[in-house]
């Protein structure tokens, strides 16, 4: 689960709690948990908000180069020292949040932070 310092850390970096900064946050702990050193994220999504909000997750919590690519759904990919994972987030979720209301956007990001790892992200 998200620490509460770092959670606190990515909403004032960002400037809003949402769901998309959440995914960001719960992919690059798992990153750096598997990997203990990221260098590079790539980042394919569509190159809007809210997918783009993912962006500032990563950079709060690894603050690794982020490079972005137009892709369809959200696929990070974490470049170690020879070593890379990648990390997709499940199509159905990212349509419910995609669809959601700005005031819906507290109560979703808690909604991912609170949710089973596998149940937000596939790794492949
Ligand atoms: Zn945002």
């Amino acid at each position: 689960m998200i620490p509460q310092k770092i959670l606190d850390k990515a909403v004032k970096y960002h400037g809003h709690y949402g769901p998309f900064l959440v995914i960001g946050i719960r992919a690059s702990l798992y990153a750096l948990q598997k990997m203990g050193n990221v260098r590079v994220c790539h980042i394919f999504c569509p190159q809007k908000k809210p997918y783009l909000c993912v962006s500032d997750g990563v950079m709060s919590v690894i603050g690794c180069k982020i490079l972005h690519h137009k892709g369809e759904g959200i696929r990070l990919c974490f470049e170690g020292v020879g070593n890379t994972l990648c990390i997709s987030v499940h199509g159905e979720l990212i349509q419910t949040l995609s669809g959601s209301k700005w005031n819906e956007l507290e109560k979703l990001a808690e909604m991912v932070r609170n949710m089973e790892f596998s149940d937000i992200f596939e790794v492949s």
